[in-house]
């Protein structure tokens, strides 16, 4: 069975130093923010460009004081794309504040900023922009937007750790960037991990206070915090992916490219990659007209596709009472209704990925 992904393959070709990072940390018992937590958000902030990066213990609590820290609330708007992990929306919604959704566009499937001009309201304070499958957004329109009209940009950057737009990491252009180190996320932890980016040092002091209960001097606590710090193993095993993330990307890349160009099937839609953009091949997703159907199939062949993802955010259960209807954001609803995520991830075999594009490109032949 060829996976759509298989995390121990990286485990096992970094055992030993993965092993040896996390007894460091036991050594020392820094099990708790700390040390090794405190070095990534170092070697993580250099390797960004930005001046500060604060670890916290996932990517949904990263945008959560995200919105925290541009003082998001209640009676706010944020607008957020329907064509997202729900999580992008869950840190508006924390807040109290109100995530309207953007519909993405038909061919980079990111958002789309004529949409997001439409949706501007006297309440609008941010919009959170997603470089959603490792492929960096529209940054340069979205912006134009957002300073025109004076709102706050945040990047979610969950699936982009390593992707360029205009030769710029992505997490260093925006006021702020939340990344997920989740488990098969391009840089990932051993459990859960987070953190948050920002050339704005304010904004970092207050990730800082805000994940550590709302404190800087312990047991002086200055606001209502929350326990939301980066465990010391977790930072310690980021710190041996870092200096391994542009050899992964450049590996996924290399199978991406390869799917671009050699995936040649009429019935299948690719994403399109613009020219001033290095995406990290995150997930390779792809729309078919049946996508249970080609997932049956390829499973036939002994290959595990998956769905990333079937249900727009605007159409959640969870989100029914903002009283969104099916055609509010055609081009998320008709990505959701066809999608499906090919395997992808850095050791994924040459050979693997042949097998996949032949698959794919046989799909509906006889
Ligand atoms: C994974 C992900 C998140 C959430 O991160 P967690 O670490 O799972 O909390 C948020 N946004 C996007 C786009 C994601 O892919």
């Amino acid at each position: 069975m060829i996976r759509r992904i298989d995390l121990s393959r990286n485990y096992n070709n970094h055992k030993e130093e993965y092993l040896k990072a996390i007894g460091e940390v036991c050594s020392e018992t820094a099990f708790s923010g700390g040390k090794y937590a405190d070095l990534f958000d170092r070697e993580f902030a250099d390797y960004l460009g930005v001046k500060g990066v604060s670890g916290v213990n996932n990517g949904t609590s990263a945008l959560h004081l995200a919105m925290l820290c541009l003082g998001i609330g209640k009676d706010d708007e944020v607008i957020v794309p329907a064509n997202t992990y729900i999580a992008t929306a869950w840190g508006v919604s924390y807040t109290g504040a109100r995530p309207v959704f953007a519909d993405c566009t038909g061919d980079t499937w990111e958002i789309d900023p004529a949409d997001i001009e439409k949706k501007i309201t006297s309440r609008t304070k941010a919009v959170i922009g997603v470089h959603l499958y490792g492929q960096p957004f529209d940054y340069d329109a979205v912006h134009e937007i957002t300073k025109k009209h004076g709102l706050f940009l945040v990047e979610d950057c969950a699936q982009s750790a390593g992707a360029e737009y205009n030769g710029k990491k992505t997490g260093s252009l925006c006021d702020i960037g939340c990344f997920s180190f989740y488990p098969g996320k391009n840089l990932y932890a051993f459990g859960e991990g987070g953190a948050v980016s920002s050339s704005n040092p304010d904004y970092i002091d207050m990730v800082n206070v805000y994940k550590n209960q709302g404190c800087r001097t312990r047991y002086y606590h200055e606001v209502i915090g929350y326990n939301m710090r980066l465990e010391g193993i977790q930072g310690a095993v980021l710190s041996v992916g870092l200096k391994y993330l542009d050899e992964w990307n450049r590996t996924r890349s290399e199978k991406g490219r390869r799917y671009d160009s050699e995936i040649i099937n009429p019935l299948i839609k690719k994403q399109t990659h613009p020219g001033n953009t290095k995406p990290v091949y995150h997930l390779y997703e792809i729309q078919v007209p049946d996508p249970e159907q080609f997932i049956e199939y390829m499973k036939g062949n002994g290959i595990e596709c998956q769905r990333h993802y079937p249900v727009p955010c605007h159409l959640q259960e969870a989100y029914k009472d903002l009283g969104y209807r099916p055609g509010d954001c055609p081009n998320a609803e008709e990505l959701a209704s066809h999608c499906v995520t090919l395997p992808m991830y850095p050791e994924l075999t040459d050979e693997e990925a042949d097998f996949v594009i032949e698959k794919c490109n046989a799909y509906g032949r006889g």
